[in-house]
């Protein structure tokens, strides 16, 4: 289906105690990636509505406390009927202003609403414990929440990295201030818009749209506890330092340079399909898109799966578009100049037509680059498009040097029939996640989602079971009561 892209500039306001109102500071307009028309604009918020929205979580947030899991689960119920009845509209909506194909945008979607359902089962998990010590002695755990907790967001998943955080942050009894990509903000109005009429009271979540002022307002509260992150390493680690500087709890998940190891003896079909995916989904734009292909012995036939499979996509319907003009001008200049390097050039993104009516967008087509040296550019740095660097090695460990190489360490995956040899491999890499015959080794829930090294500031993971101790406080009770006496007017 192909997206449709809204006619009408929509105002994004900022979402401040259950009311949509604009803020006062600096305008900023949104364009779609598809054909560069403004589609939406908004005022940031500046310091004084930051303040008003945190003030307004931090009540919301001590009576929220208060409110059983139970109950506070059926919001969550509600939340999650009202975003399947409106999964079309808000696929589209998230597509225009992100890139993605409708698909795309909608599995991505759906995605964010397998978390809230981990969240919604969180109710029946066990989710404390209590032993008894001694003779009347009992020592427990009770899991409480935080108060305000924030989370600020990159532009590539509008609403599925948003949703790692929202559900599990507002079950466990959080209110929740989110700051959205500033290139992507047409998404948190329906997502605000959905907790409300889900039930949500008014002050437990707040959408504050701006830059860097207003992430730097937010992480300064006093009141904010928490800080979740998502975005490039760069900011994820001033983000991480400047919350920990202050005492706070950080999360900050940073960018990526994603290896796959292809083995000779890989079912060539099942590689070509996996790889190509990998690194054309969502046009490149995503922190687990395979960057590096670590090419293990005589894999040729392989790599021409691999180019029929990338060369079949037509822009615009099952490959998207690059968020900004300048990001499409930065992928045709590294391309340059790794062919300057001495890169052969595979298939020639640089060549791709913009689809017809959509000659103003951000396009650039697969592009697959073949001898590439392990310390260029090409190898190293995140490129963040739909081009993927080919290494030649002569064994698994020479691979593994040059994926262990890498600053980054969100995902590397293996192609291979081996289960020995799969299993060298998972030992071996220095990634968080992991795929075997899988191009995107996202976890499904209730596995949880995190990279290690450059790919990740912070402990623990932003989703399942390693996300619960980040999202709330773990108290420690020991309790001793007097032993009663029989003739206690209580028996
Ligand atoms: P970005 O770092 O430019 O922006 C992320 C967020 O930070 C946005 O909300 C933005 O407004 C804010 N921001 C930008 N500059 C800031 C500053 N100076 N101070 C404070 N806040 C600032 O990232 P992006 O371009 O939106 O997203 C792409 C990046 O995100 C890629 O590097 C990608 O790998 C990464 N990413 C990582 C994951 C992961 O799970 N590790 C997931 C998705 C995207």
């Amino acid at each position: 289906m192909s997206v449709k892209i809204p006619a009408q500039v929509i105002n994004c306001q900022n979402f401040i105690d259950g009311q949509f109102q604009n803020g006062k500071g600096e305008k900023v307009e949104v364009t779609s990636p598809y054909n560069g028309k403004k589609i939406g604009e908004f005022m940031s918020a500046t310091k004084s509505e930051v303040d008003a929205a945190v003030e307004s979580a931090y009540k919301a947030q001590a009576l929220w406390a208060d409110v059983p899991m139970k109950e506070r689960t059926k919001v969550m119920f509600n939340f999650r009927n009202i975003l399947m009845r409106d999964l079309e509209e808000i696929s589209h909506l998230k597509s225009s202003e992100s890139g993605k194909c409708f698909e795309e945008g909608k599995a991505g979607l759906l995605k964010g609403i397998e978390v809230l359902e981990f969240a919604i089962a969180l109710q029946n998990m066990d989710l404390g414990g209590r032993v008894e010590v001694s003779r009347g002695v009992s020592c427990e755990y009770r899991r409480e929440p935080i108060g305000v907790v924030a989370n600020i967001t990159p532009f590539n998943f509008p609403a599925m990295v948003p949703m790692w955080t929202i559900p599990i942050a507002l079950t466990l009894g959080n209110a929740y201030i989110w700051k959205p990509s500033e290139k992507t903000p047409l998404t948190s109005l329906k997502i605000a818009a959905a907790l409300k009429e889900a039930g949500l009271p008014d002050g437990l979540f707040q959408v504050l749209q701006g830059g860097r002022e207003t992430v730097e307002a937010i992480i300064d509260h006093k009141h904010v506890k928490a800080v979740g992150f998502v975005g490039s390493t760069k900011i994820a680690k001033m983000v991480y330092d400047r919350g920990t500087a202050l005492g706070k709890r950080v999360l900050a998940l940073g960018g990526a340079k994603n290896h796959i190891v292809l083995l000779p003896d890989a079912n060539p079909d099942l590689a070509g399909i996996g790889i190509s995916d990998s690194f054309t989904g969502c046009a490149g734009q995503r922190c687990m898109a395979a960057s590096v292909l670590l090419a293990v012995g005589e894999v040729d036939a392989h790599i021409k799966k691999i180019i029929e499979r990338a060369s079949s996509l037509t822009l615009g319907k099952d490959m998207g578009a690059i968020i900004t003009k300048a990001q499409v001008e930065f992928l045709r200049s590294a391309i340059d100049r790794a062919e300057k390097a001495g890169a052969k050039i595979l298939l020639d993104g640089r060549k791709a037509k913009a689809p017809a009516g959509m000659e103003e967008g951000n396009w650039i087509g697969p592009t697959i680059l073949d001898n590439i040296q392990p310390g260029s550019e090409a190898a190293q740095v995140e490129l963040f498009g739909p081009v993927i660097s080919i290494i030649r090695c002569q064994d698994i460990t020479h691979a593994m040097k040059i994926e262990n190489s890498v600053d980054y360490g969100n995902a590397c995956s293996v192609f291979t029939q081996s289960g020995a040899l799969a299993e060298k491999v998972i030992k071996m890499a220095s990634t968080g996640m992991v795929g075997v015959n899988v191009g995107v080794p996202v976890p499904r829930e209730p596995f949880s989602f995190g990279g290690i090294n450059a790919s990740k500031f912070g402990h623990g993971d932003i989703t399942g079971h390693h996300s619960l101790d980040f999202w709330s406080n773990i108290k420690k009770v020991t309790i001793k009561w007097e032993k009663q006496n029989d003739n206690n007017w209580m028996s």
